[in-house]
C-alpha cells in the first residue's frame, strides 16, 4: 500500500476553500490573525486517502497543494543481518 506526504504553502493559500470542498476529511480552514487558510489535519496518507487529497491538489487555483510518494522499502532480516541501508525516503 502506497504512503503520500502532503506538503501545503500555506503563504501561498488564498482561503478560497476549494480543497475543503473536495476533501472536507483532511482539509480544514483555520483562522488565524484574522486570515483564513486552509490546513490539512495529515501530512501523511495512505493510498485510501489519496484519491480525494489528490483531487484537493487538482482543485487548488494557486497550486498550494503538493503530494509526493514515499518509497519505504521494508529491511528484510537477511538484508538487516548484512547491514545494508535498503530503507529510503523519496523527497522532492
Ligand atoms: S484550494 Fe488551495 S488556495 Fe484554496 S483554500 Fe485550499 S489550499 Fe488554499
Amino acid at each position: 500500500m502506497g504512503h503520500y506526504h502532503i506538503t501545503h504553502d500555506r503563504k501561498a493559500c488564498i482561503g478560497c476553500g476549494a480543497c475543503l470542498s473536495v476533501c472536507p476529511e483532511n482539509w480544514e480552514m483555520i483562522e488565524r490573525n484574522g486570515e483564513f487558510k486552509a490546513k490539512p489535519k495529515k501530512l501523511d496518507i495512505n493510498e485510501d486517502e489519496y484519491n480525494s487529497n489528490s483531487e484537493a491538489a487538482t482543485i487548488c487555483p494557486v497550486e498550494c497543494i503538493h503530494i509526493e510518494k514515499i518509497k519505504i522499502k521494508k529491511r528484510s532480516a537477511e538484508e538487516l543481518s548484512y547491514g545494508e541501508d535498503e530503507e529510503e525516503l523519496d523527497s522532492e
